[in-house]
């Protein structure tokens, strides 16, 4: 893997990934992320697909259709979850910022799906929280279980 450039692995390193850039980044509280991933919230970087390369294991990915219109990518061998991918944000890509093992260069900007955080975590930072009535979060907003 090319170390100078984003990228990451899943925990048994048989699935490994690298994006020179990203566009966004954010943590996600919403109930989907807390149970894919078994975490009280998700920070996840945006990427563009036409970004995105695989450099190990892209046939291992299972992807897991997580509502009608989303799926999330995992290894089934160790069991991490790190894709999100979504026809209601078309091209994208988002990672799982834990599963980096070279950091995209680029600040958390906001909490998403704030209202649905988990109940025993205390969020004391001063980034913006979005609802899930935010307009930022308006294209999330047709997602059916
Ligand atoms: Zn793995
Ligand atoms: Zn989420």
């Amino acid at each position: 893997m090319d170390e100078s450039i984003p990228g990451g692995e899943c925990l048994c390193g048989k699935v490994k990934f690298s994006f020179p850039k990203a566009d966004e980044s954010a943590h996600c509280h919403c109930r989907f992320c807390q149970r894919a991933h078994g975490a009280a919230f998700v920070t996840w970087v945006v990427v563009a697909e036409a970004q995105f390369s695989f450099e190990a294991g892209e046939d291992h990915v299972r992807w897991f259709t997580s509502s009608q219109q989303s799926k999330r990518g995992f290894c089934p061998d160790c069991g991490s979850t790190m894709f999100f991918k979504s026809a209601l944000c078309p091209g994208e890509i988002h990672v799982a910022r834990a599963n980096l093992t070279v950091d995209a260069d680029l600040p958390v900007q906001c909490h998403c799906f704030i209202e649905q955080k988990a109940p025993w975590l205390t969020v004391n930072d001063d980034l913006k929280q979005l609802t899930g009535d935010s307009p930022e979060l308006d294209k999330y907003k047709k997602i059916r279980p």
